[in-house]
């Protein structure tokens, strides 16, 4: 007689555990969207302007992709200059050295 009000309450915690087990997941898909990327150097980047840094090299032969201090990458990728930023493969800044 006095079983429902137990059963309806096992049911109550299965629903809310099982929904926690959607719930974790579901929240670390959305807190790793794009905007936690990096960013690309930008040309009002204070920095950028300094070294004089532009996404299409202006000197034949020296392009990011084969700087020293380039990460890698067939379009962008990070530089040990620009900590933290992207820049473009085919990009140069007065920095660039052999590698
Ligand atoms: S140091 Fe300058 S040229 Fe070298 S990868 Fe970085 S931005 Fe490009």
């Amino acid at each position: 007689m006095s079983e429902k009000p137990i059963e309806h309450g096992r049911r109550r915690a299965i629903k809310l555990a099982l929904g926690g087990i959607v719930a974790v997941p579901l929240a670390n898909l959305l807190l790793r969207s794009p905007a936690h990327a990096a960013e690309q150097v930008s040309a009002d980047d204070p920095m950028a302007k300094q070294l004089q840094y532009t996404d299409n090299s202006p000197k034949k032969g020296q392009y990011c992709d084969n700087c020293k201090y380039y990460g890698g990458g067939a379009q962008q990728g990070p530089c040990q200059i620009f900590q933290g930023k992207l820049v473009a493969a085919k990009g140069w800044c007065s920095a660039w050295a052999t590698a």
